[in-house]
This record gives structure tokens, C-alpha cells and sequence, in this order.
């Protein structure tokens, strides 16, 4: 019969189709991969290398998968539950248009989402030029000496900000005077920030509570969150005369023409780049950005691009200070700050680049225009306004009138805000119309008033700026912001840079601890959608309930695949998933009258931004040994727990360790801290080995964070954004962050760590796209696959380099390691001289991404290939990295001396090989195409190896003169 020649229908619908795309390996490749390693089959080789004891008991429960085009219908209904209306809020986040080149060859671009932070200076040049344009951008608009490459928003920033000040002044007050006119999320943060080290932030009317207290700092917003543009150089004088310092919240736009705070003494400027064409996205990710005084570049937290040059002398860009980078200064670390907001400082640096200075200050004009003439109006309609100086907002008396003229915005689609029960504030941006303005006018008018006429405004109005407060100084001189303002030139701008870089749309990215897997396009897809893209933070909650409803879904998933009762989503990188996690527990040990419990035990192989975070919280760190084979020490740990048995606070543990290793006694070790009162921490960076297979919080965890641009698909965007949620078990839910000024509750909540209640909320779709895709096999799936990739590199390298804590079953060649394999180069130093970063640096010539260099130990590299990447991808890099083993031989033998051969001058770039002299021992063509597939495709690296002690001599962050700007 006909019938009986179809399929079944399960199978023809295929719901598990994006599951097989996701997941590199084929099923003939899988066999092949199993045979290599020597493992029966896929069940077999997870259950000789994850400890039988932390198994899961049972299988996640998640909705069954869909396919791409049902997830994204899906999406689109809960996108289509958010209300996109007109936005005048303000408060920080501010309608902009993302010029259509920079969002499709940017934001929509993976040459640029799928890029990781620039550790490898050679292959991340063009992104690094971008981030040099970001802090020349931001220095010359503050008139500040310093910016780094961003900050994660604004609140945090300034919370930074204030620890930078504490760190650098002399007065020794611990007092912080906050203007009361801040933007409230940024007070909320700074509460939450000063509390656990003993700072004192004293809100109110900075002039006076300047006059009645010590303090070692005064922060104030610029213009205020009214609107109200305030002349601060007399305070900054006073607090200077104190020894204090002076910390400005500053609008860029506004930057444009008004004085900047460099101009009037600022010791550090804070504030957020949104409005430079990053939509709104219901509280981020945006760039925001820190620039301070000269003299305190050492000590500024977050990443710093500065200027070089490379081995044949020319200028090259690398991250710069990197010893000072907070995985080498750990416990004695002031910030945590690891993953930042890269895509977003790119796009915004794209926005002033096209732009420029003339453009850019069109706008503000513009900004500025309507501003003014709204005011005149609403005064013409009777209203009284009391911002008489100010920018883009303007705050209005309503009295009684307040609740009507809300209604009467929302009626028409637009939310007004709510300053307080008798005042309305209007915030003007890139985007107003005239027809906005009219609008507006229309709420605040009362029955019957004619409107104002604009032909009385045709000619220009007074603007409401103060006449001493107007800029006069110029800003964006350098070419590159007078260069790039058509389209063509533009888009071959964006081109060229990212031509210059290595990111996943043309190599795998093999980072051990990083999980640089498949970012899909279909994940990517609803980020953009307006119903996200365009929503206000601090719009009413109902009109954001796609968000959060997306929110509740999303936390449910992650509390299945992690084991823990409890979510939040609110931390903005992995490093402030820790920070709250950590606060979680300190406020447990104090609602129990415990809180002088503050030593947190950290082993010695742990990620920097565990004691980084542990430190921040007011926690002692005491570090545990690990042992030879790479497991926490257990002795050790339990020495120490009874030592400080009535004052340990928590254990920071990362499962599976960042040596790659599932340790078999992670129950002991668990329980053997609840016994002495600590909660255990497990940082979930490597939950890629975990999801499906074993939960944390089943094993013992008390609180982890997961990184969603690890495990869960956000792409890395050359150094965030990021989101990392934290989950805690059942009794520390009341303590998951909360947000007062968005009116997300909590009693017993630790508060605000970010200043939106869902920090990077547009990215959130990324994740909810995958799970809903896989569904719980699916991710089960990747685990696996992720572990059998690592091995199957582990068994094909495994002669050809020692590797090292491969802790699972000695029967599997490669010796078992988990979804990381980690390669010891130590040994071939002392036979060849050829070190693991000569390694990395000649993997970029066979056109490769670098593993992990040096972390978790020194002189090694770690390799992470995820379920992602194809066999031929794995087989190509294997390859590429037994040729480099046998040109060590070659230096091993003698052939080729020590500090001449094709890994000490590694990278070669066109221009050293296309000389007509060459003195090298060894030719071209071994330089060049060392395999055979290279002459099919190349890469080439624009820069030699770059030189970074010269950069740390020698520090600049700003453009390069454009004598060297090629
Ligand atoms: C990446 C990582 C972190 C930090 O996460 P960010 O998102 O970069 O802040 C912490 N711990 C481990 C083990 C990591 O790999």
C-alpha cells in the first residue's frame, strides 16, 4: 500500500531538528570519535568520567522542543504581550536610532557578536581599534584624561566609581554624599555596593549635607534625573579642599554642549553610552563608561585597549596593564569586573564615528530645540515648569492635575514620568518629532486651550542651557571621527576592522572555560524585534509582561537544569552573579544573628573574580590548596573549616573544577561545610559540563550563577554582553535581588545589583530560544557531546603532549578528562625553549584561535571545544597542533635554533614574508602554509606579535596620532 511508504509522522515533523544543527558531530562521527577514545559507546564514556555519586536521579522536566520557526512564533507572542509605547521617561534610558549600516553589519553581524574578549592582541585588532574609538569618544566628551573599554550600566559603574574614590583620596571619612537628584536605580546600586564594606551614603541635598558632614566623596548626575542642569565647579572645589574627590554622573549627548566635568575639576565621570543608537532593550545591555583623572589609571577597574607596537615596530592595539587583570590579583582584587559590555561600546563608538562631532552635535541641538520649546509652551499653557535650566528633560508642578495628565499620555500611547505624586518629568531624545511635541502640549493643555503656534519657533529659540555652563572646548578632532559619514565609506569602515579579527564565523574558538559554542541565528533573530528592543525599564510592569513573562519561564528552566528552588537574572556577567550570590549568603548568616560569619575558603585554581567577588562583599578569603591531581584538597579544606569553623561564611567551589576535572568527593566536601555553618558557592561558568547529566543544587550547592553567554548560547560580543543569573536552594530565595525603583519586592532581598530589574533583558531571548529548541534531551545531548569532544581531542593529542588532570577512567586514551583538556607545554620549554604562549601565538598562522593561555596554570593551554564544532573542525585543529608539536622537534633537534624558527616570530604577517630579504632558518612556505588546507584558506594577521611591556611603559588609550593611523 501507498500509505505504508511515508514515514511516521514524528519523525517528518522533526521537532528535534535544531538539537542536530546545534550539535557539531554527525552520528558516523560520533562512532568514530568513541573508537578513538576507546569507549563503548556515549553512555559509557559519561558514566566512566562523571561520578556515579552526583548523577542526576532524574531528567529535567522542560516543554518538549520545538523547531526554529515554532520557537520564533512562540517568541513572537510573548514579545507581542509587551506594549511598545512612546517613551518621554527618561531616567537614564532614552529613544535613539541605530543607524541601519551599524545594526545589520554590527549588531546583526557575527564577525563582530561572536568575537571573544581581545586577549590575543594579533587577532583582535579591528574590534580593538573600535573599543580605542569608544575611549578616545568618551574622553574628549568628559574632558577626562583616562576611559576604559566599558563598564556593565550605569549604576554599577558609579558604584565603582565610589570604591576608585575611597581607594585614592586621602580624607578618611566613609562617608559618600549622593545628590539626591541621582538617578534612583544608581542610589539603589550604591546602597547595595557601600553596605557590606562599611560604607556610609548619605542621600539628600548635596550642598548641605556637604556642610554638615566629612565625606571622601560627593557623586551628582549631570543634568539631574529632573532635567535640572546644575553648576557643580564650586563643589568640586569644596570636596577637592577636603581631600575629597568628586564623582559626575554625566549624559554624553549633553556632553556636546555642555561644559564637561574634566573642565570643572571631576576626578572620575560615570555614566551610560545607550542613546548613542543601543535601543532601550527594557534596562540593557548598553555600554556604559568610566573615565577618571590621570593619576588614577592604575587603579581603575574594568579593561583598558591601549596603543603598542608589534615585532616590527609598528603601532598595534592589545588589552593594556594585564597584570594587573583581576585573575592575577585575586584576593587583593578591587573589582570583580570581568565580562563587560564590548558589542555595545562598539556600536556606540560606531555612532560617533558616524556621526562625528558635527552630526552629534546636531542632534543635541535638536534635542536641546524641542526641549526649550516645549517649556515655552507648557509656560504659554500656563504650566509651571522648574527645570528653568536644562537639556532633553524638563520636570512640571502638575499638583492635582498629575494622575490626569498621565492618563491622558498613556490614552494616546506614551508614558510620562511620575516624578514624585505632583510633579510629571518629560524626556526629549534623538527620535522626537514635532508631532511629539504637539502631543505633549495637548496632555498638559486643559479643556479648550488652543495649542502653541510653531512659527514663532521657526527661527531658532534660547537655549536652556546656562550661558557658563555651555561648551566652548571641541570634542572627536581625530580623523576618524571626520572620516566615515557616508554609508559606503562606513560600511567598508565596519568591514575592514572586522576583517582584521578572528571570531566563530570563521574558526573555532577552543577557550577553555569560556564555552564558545554556536551562537544560532534563530536565537538572535527576536533581539532586535521592537517589542523588545524598544521598551523602557521603568515602563509600567503590565506593558513589560511579554518580559516577564519570558523572565518566569527562563528562571523556571534554569531552576530545572541547575536543581535550585530560586532565580534571578538581574546580574549582568558572571561576576555580579557571584556578588549577589555571595550577598545571598552573607544576608542568611546575618538574619540568623550569624553575622560574623565572614571567611569564605577559596581553593587555589579558582577563577579571579571568586575572590574578586568574595572581597567586595566584605569577606575574609582564605585559600584552600589543590592537589596534584587537580582536585581541592580535601585535608586542607577540612583543616580549615574547622579552624575557622565559627566564622566560616561560604566555600566558593567551581564543579567541574577549572582544571577540567568532576571530583568524586564533591558530596564529602559539601557536606563537610554545612557541618561547620558555611553555605557552599558552586560558580556554574562550567555548567556545559553539568546540564542534564548532575545539578548543584542535587549535589549539595547551596547558591551558583550560570553564565548565560557561556552555556546558554549569548554570544560573547569580544567582551559582553553578558548575563549571569544567580540560583540559590530553597531557604535563600527571599534573598535573591530585588529592585526598588522598578517595584520588584522583597522583603528580606539583598536589593538592587543592576541597575534594571532584568539587567541585560534584551539578550534574555538568546536563552530561551535554546532551551526551547533543545528541550531537556537536547541539552542533555550537548552535554555529552561537549565531554566526548574534549576527550576525542584529549585521545588524538594525547601523544603528542602531556595532558594534564585527566582524572576519569586510565582505560580511555586521552586518560578521561571533562569538557575541557588541558595541555602541558611546560616540559618542551625546557627542551626547545618554545613556550605555550609561542604555541598560541603560532596556532593563529594555522588560523586558529588560541586555547585558554596560562589559567588555570601557568605555562599550559586549555582547550574547551564544545558540542558544537564539526569533526572536521576538531581533526583540523588537532592537526594543526601535532605539525606545530613536530616543528618543536625540529627546534628540539637543533635544526632550528631556539630564538629563530616559526614559533618564536610567530605570527607571520603578509608583509614579513613579501620582503625581498629573508634571514630565517627556516622558508616562507613553512611560515606561511605549514599544512597543506592553508592555501585554500588563509588567514592573515594584520600585526606581528605585539609588545605589551612597551604599551605598559609607554600607556595611552586614545587614538594614535594619525601619523600611524594606517
Ligand atoms: C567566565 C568565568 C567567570 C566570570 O564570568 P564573567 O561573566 O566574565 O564575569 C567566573 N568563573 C569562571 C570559572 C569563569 O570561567
Amino acid at each position: 500500500m501507498l500509505m505504508s511508504a511515508l514515514k511516521p509522522l514524528g519523525e517528518l515533523e522533526n521537532a528535534t531538528e535544531f538539537a542536530a544543527r546545534h550539535i557539531g558531530p554527525y552520528e558516523d562521527d560520533e562512532r568514530h570519535m568513541l573508537s578513538v577514545i576507546g569507549a563503548a559507546s556515549r553512555r559509557a564514556l559519561i558514566e566512566a568520567i562523571v561520578p556515579r555519586t552526583i548523577a542526576r536521579t532524574k531528567p529535567m522536566s522542560l516543554p518538549a522542543p520545538v523547531t526554529e520557526a515554532q520557537a520564533l512564533a512562540e517568541m513572537k507572542a510573548l514579545a507581542q504581550k509587551n506594549q511598545v509605547l512612546k517613551s518621554f521617561i527618561g531616567q537614564g534610558y532614552h529613544g535613539t536610532h541605530t543607524p541601519g549600516v551599524i545594526l545589520r553589519n554590527i549588531l546583526e553581524n557575527p564577525a563582530w557578536y561572536t568575537a571573544y574578549t581581545p586577549y590575543q592582541a594579533e587577532i583582535s585588532q579591528g574590534r580593538m581599534e573600535a573599543l580605542v574609538n569608544f575611549q578616545t569618544m568618551v574622553c574628549e566628551l568628559t574632558g577626562m584624561a583616562m576611559a576604559n573599554a566599558s563598564m556593565l550600566d550605569e549604576a554599577t559603574a558609579a558604584a565603582e566609581a565610589m570604591t576608585l574614590a575611597k581607594r585614592s583620596v586621602k580624607a578618611k571619612s566613609d562617608t559618600i554624599i549622593v545628590a539626591g537628584d541621582c538617578h534612583p536605580q544608581t542610589i539603589e546600586v550604591l546602597q547595595t555596593r557601600a553596605a557590606p564594606l562599611g560604607l556610609k551614603v548619605l542621600v539628600g541635598v548635596a550642598p548641605q549635607l556637604m556642610q554638615e558632614h566629612d565625606y571622601f566623596a560627593v557623586i551628582a548626575q549631570y543634568p539631574s534625573t529632573s532635567g535640572l542642569i546644575h553648576d557643580l565647579k564650586p563643589f568640586v572645589e569644596q570636596a577637592h579642599a577636603k581631600g575629597a574627590a568628586f564623582i559626575v554622573a554625566a549624559d554624553l549627548l549633553a556632553l556636546t554642549l555642555l561644559v564637561p566635568p574634566g573642565e570643572f575639576g571631576a576626578d572620575i565621570v560615570v555614566g551610560t553610552t545607550q542613546r548613542f543608537g543601543v535601543p532601550m532593550g527594557a534596562g540593557g545591555p548598553h555600554a556604559a563608561y568610566m573615565a577618571c583623572r590621570d593619576e588614577w589609571k592604575r587603579s581603575m577597574p574594568g579593561r583598558l585597549v591601549g596603543v603598542s607596537i608589534d615585532s616590527h615596530g609598528q603601532p598595534a592595539y592589545r588589552l593594556a596593564l594585564q597584570t594587573r587583570e583581576q585573575h592575577i590579583r585575586r584576593e587583593k582584587a578591587t573589582s570583580n569586573i570581568c565580562t563587560a559590555q564590548v558589542l555595545l561600546a562598539v556600536i556606540a563608538s560606531m555612532y560617533a564615528v558616524y556621526h562625528g562631532p558635527a552630526g552629534l552635535k546636531r542632534i543635541a541641538q535638536r534635542v536641546a530645540s524641542y526641549t526649550a520649546i516645549l517649556s515655552q509652551g507648557l509656560q504659554q499653557l500656563g504650566r509651571q515648569v522648574i527645570t528653568p535650566a536644562a537639556f532633553d528633560t524638563i520636570t512640571i508642578a502638575t499638583g492635582a492635575d498629575t494622575d490626569t495628565v498621565l492618563a491622558k499620555a498613556l490614552a494616546a500611547g506614551a508614558n510620562l514620568r511620575r516624578l514624585s505624586p505632583t510633579h510629571l518629568s518629560v524626556a526629549l531624545d534623538e527620535t522626537t518629532t514635532r508631532a511629539d511635541v504637539n502631543a505633549l502640549w495637548s496632555w498638559f493643555a486643559k479643556d479648550g486651550q488652543a495649542l502653541p503656534e510653531w512659527a514663532a519657533f521657526e527661527k531658532g529659540v534660547d537655549s536652556l542651557i546656562p550661558e557658563g555652563l555651555r561648551r566652548t572646548s571641541a570634542y572627536l578632532t581625530h580623523p576618524v571621527f571626520n572620516t566615515h559619514h557616508s554609508e559606503t565609506q562606513m560600511l567598508r569602515y565596519i568591514r575592514s576592522l572586522s576583517d582584521k579579527d578572528l571570531a566563530l564565523d570563521r574558526t573555532m574558538i577552543p577557550l577553555g572555560s569560556c564555552t564558545m559554542k554556536l551562537n544560532a541565528t534563530s536565537e538572535m533573530i527576536p533581539i532586535t524585534w521592537p517589542e523588545f528592543a524598544h521598551m523602557h525599564p521603568f515602563a509600567p510592569r503590565e506593558q513589560l509582561a511579554g518580559y516577564w513573562a519570558m523572565n518566569d519561564q527562563l528562571c523556571a528552566w534554569l531552576s530545572q537544569a541547575t536543581g535550585y528552588a530560586g532565580v534571578s537574572l538581574q546580574p549582568n556577567a558572571g561576576s555580579q552573579g557571584e556578588y549577589a550570590g555571595l550577598l545571598v549568603i552573607k544576608a542568611w548568616h546575618e538574619s540568623r544573628g550569624e553575622g560574623h560569619r565572614n571567611i569564605c575558603l577559596i581553593p587555589e585554581s579558582a577563577h579571579g573574580t571568586n575572590p574578586a567577588s568574595a572581597q567586595m562583599v566584605g569577606m575574609t578569603v582564605v585559600v584552600t590548596k589543590c592537589d596534584a591531581m587537580g582536585n581541592v584538597d580535601i585535608d586542607d579544606l577540612k583543616a580549615k573549616c574547622e579552624q575557622h569553623s565559627a566564622n566560616l561564611a561560604a566555600v566558593m567551589i567551581t564543579y567541574p573544577s577549572t582544571h577540567g576535572v568532576f571530583e568524586v568527593r564533591v558530596k564529602e566536601l559539601c557536606a563537610l561545610v554545612h557541618q561547620h555553618g558555611g553555605r557552599v558557592y558552586v560558580d556554574g561558568a562550567n555548567m556545559n559540563a553539568l546540564v542534564g547529566v548532575a545539578a548543584p543544587g542535587e549535589f549539595g550547592g547551596d547558591v551558583s550563577h550560570l553564565n548565560l553567554h557561556k552555556t546558554f548560547c549569548i554570544p560573547h560580543g569580544g567582551g559582553g554582553p553578558g548575563v549571569g543569573p544567580v540560583a540559590v536552594v530553597e531557604d535563600l530565595v527571599p534573598f535573591l535581588p530585588a529592585h526598588r525603583t522598578a517595584g520588584v519586592g522583597g522583603a528580606h532581598s539583598v536589593g538592587a545589583v543592576s541597575a534594571a530589574p532584568l539587567g541585560n533583558a534584551a539578550v534574555l531571548p538568546i536563552s530561551w530560544m535554546y532551551c526551547r529548541m533543545m528541550g531537556a534531551e537536547g541539552l542533555r545531548d550537548a552535554t555529552e557531546v561537549a565531554i566526548l569532544s574534549a576527550n576525542y581531542i584529549a585521545a588524538r593529542l594525547a601523544g603528542h603532549f602531556p595532558v594534564l588532570y585527566s582524572g576519569g577512567d586510565a582505560g580511555l586514551k586521552g586518560g578521561g578528562v571533562a569538557h575541557e583538556c588541558i595541555l602541558d607545554i611546560r616540559p618542551l620549554a625546557k627542551t626547545s625553549g618554545v613556550g605555550a604562549e609561542d604555541v598560541a601565538k603560532r596556532l593563529i598562522d594555522y588560523g586558529f584561535h588560541a586555547p585558554t593561555l596560562s589559567f588555570p596554570v601557568a605555562g599550559t593551554l586549555m582547550i574547551e571545544p564544545t558540542e558544537s564544532e564539526p569533526l572536521a573542525e576538531l581533526d583540523r585543529f588537532c592537526d594543526a597542533m601535532i605539525a606545530i608539536r613536530e616543528e618543536i622537534a625540529k627546534v628540539e633537534s637543533g635544526a632550528w635554533p631556539q630564538d629563530d624558527n616559526p614559533l618564536k616570530n610567530a605570527p607571520h604577517t603578509a608583509a614579513s614574508l613579501l620582503k625581498s630579504e629573508w634571514a630565517h632558518p627556516y622558508t616562507r612556505e613553512e611560515a606561511a602554509y605549514p599544512v597543506a588546507s592553508l592555501r585554500k584558506q588563509k588567514y592573515w594577521a594584520p600585526v606581528g606579535r605585539v609588545d605589551n611591556v612597551w604599551g605598559d611603559r609607554n600607556l595611552s588609550c586614545s587614538c594614535p596620532p594619525l601619523s600611524d593611523y594606517a
